[in-house]
């Protein structure tokens, strides 16, 4: 439901977890965060870029800031957190508010879901990703000696407020990292919004808060729906992983940014959709154009062999099967368990 708000269009989005209630508030603000948070015992978990550019605007309570980046998912990080909290005099009736991207939602979801068995929590997501990707669904993972997100729990959070004003500070690598999950959820899931993004490129890439604000809220809608019919990942959830299986091996072995990978991971699922006799020539290459209109790569100089190892050691499956997410059209993905062999296959040819 849309409502007028100060001319912001505000979109509340619930999900029903087995942890309780989540709220996802497609155009709120973060200077009317203090109206979802408790008057006292609230604590904030932030990085560096963010407080550089929001601070003034945070609520008044104590802040923790971290070092951005995926090395702060780690657990020296958390211990020093979770002793600032003991520090700071948190306890079990304290709330925890992660105010960033991907990286401080996971830490403050993780540290709070861990601290004294578990206190409350909410995020303002303030990257594209996050809004669309990280925040959503109670997953909430850290790193353990090279693994990601192997250590974590599935526990939402309250709230998530995604500020689609502040992606206008967001630097444009990351801004292009987020609009390859946006173009993720299009294609398995969502037609109309694939030609959204084909008809409105340039108010998108000039993040003119209403298209963003649809593509946003698009997005949390896809997402959300998906995580409340499988919240803890058995069957409709692995559409999510589209393009991630190969990306992700990409993302491992090239060091590349997760949005790029997961570019070529999706230029690879569809083309090997296309090789499989499921989705049209056409399709593919209008998903291409798609692709390189938001900057993203469809493909990159590649050891494919090496890659391949890399995914099916992430697999860790038995080595002769894998599930496999491709596309019949734009707009709707399936699940197929394909032979290991048909893939390698392929991918020594894409
Ligand atoms: P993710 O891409 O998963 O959101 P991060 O949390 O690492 O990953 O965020 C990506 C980078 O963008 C980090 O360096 C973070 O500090 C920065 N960042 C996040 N939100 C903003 C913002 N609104 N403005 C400027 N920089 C931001
Ligand atoms: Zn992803």
């Amino acid at each position: 439901m849309w409502e007028r708000d100060n001319e912001v269009c505000m979109d509340n989005i619930t999900i029903q977890g087995k942890s309780g209630i989540s709220r996802i508030m497609v155009g709120e603000s973060l200077p009317a965060l203090s109206r979802h948070i408790p008057a006292t015992g609230v604590f904030i978990i932030t990085d560096k870029n963010v407080a550089a550019h929001y601070h003034s605007e945070f609520p008044d309570f104590p802040v923790y800031v971290a070092e951005p980046g995926e090395e702060s998912k780690d657990f020296a990080v958390m211990t020093k957190i979770w002793h600032w909290l003991l520090d700071q005099g948190a306890d079990r009736s304290s709330f925890i508010v992660g105010i960033g991207g991907g990286v401080v939602c996971d830490l403050a979801g993780f540290v709070a879901s861990t601290f004294m068995r578990g206190i409350p929590f909410g995020f303002v997501a303030t990257s594209l990703l996050a809004q669309v990707d990280a925040s959503v669904g109670g997953k909430n993972g850290v790193n353990l000696g090279g693994y990601k997100n192997i250590i974590g729990t599935f526990t939402q959070p309250e709230f998530v407020i995604c500020d689609t004003s502040m992606l206008k500070t967001l630097p444009d690598g990351e801004f292009r990292n987020g609009m390859a999950e946006v173009i993720k959820h299009a294609l398995i899931r969502d037609a109309d919004k694939f030609d959204f993004l084909k008809n409105h490129r340039n108010e998108i890439l000039n993040r003119e808060r209403e298209a963003i604000n649809h593509i946003v809220n698009r997005s949390v809608n896809i997402k959300a729906g998906i995580v409340q019919a499988d919240e803890l990942e058995r069957g409709e959830r692995r559409l999510l992983n589209f393009g991630h299986t190969w990306g992700h091996a990409v993302e491992k072995e090239n060091k590349i940014p997760h949005g790029q990978a997961v570019s070529i991971g999706m230029a690879f699922a569809a083309s090997l959709s296309v090789h499989l006799g499921n989705l049209k020539e056409t399709e593919l290459n209008d998903i291409h154009l798609l692709l390189q209109e938001y900057k993203l790569p469809l493909n990159m100089e590649l050891d494919k062999n090496r890659v391949f190892d890399t995914l099916l050691r992430d697999k860790k499956k038995e080595k002769d099967k894998m599930n496999f997410v491709l596309l019949k059209t734009i707009g709707k993905a399936f699940v197929k368990e394909m032979d290991t062999d048909v893939i390698k296959e392929f991918a020594l040819t894409f």
